[in-house]
C-alpha cells in the first residue's frame, strides 16, 4: 500500500498527506488542504454502502415456518 505524500510548507521535506504536522520541523500544515474531510467522507460512504448492501441481502424475518405453534407444542408421554 502506497501512502500519498506531500511537501512540508516550511522545510519542504516529504511527509504523509494524512499528517497535519510536519514530523521533521513540527510546522502545522495550514494550506487549504481538505484531505482529512475527503478521506472521512470516502470512509463514511464506503461504510454506508456496505451497511445498505448487508441490509438488502438479509432476508426479512416475517415468513415464519408453519410448524411454529408454541401454545400447543407440549410433549406428553
Ligand atoms: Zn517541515
Amino acid at each position: 500500500m502506497k501512502f500519498e505524500t506531500t511537501k512540508c510548507i516550511r522545510c519542504g521535506c516529504d511527509m504523509l498527506m494524512a499528517d497535519t504536522v510536519c514530523p521533521t520541523c513540527g510546522k502545522v500544515q495550514t494550506g487549504g488542504r481538505q484531505t482529512g474531510a475527503r478521506t472521512m467522507l470516502a470512509v463514511a460512504l464506503a461504510a454506508a454502502v456496505l451497511i445498505t448492501f448487508n441490509w438488502l441481502k438479509s432476508p426479512a424475518p416475517q415468513a415464519s415456518p408453519p410448524t411454529a405453534h408454541p401454545s400447543a407444542n407440549l410433549p406428553s408421554g
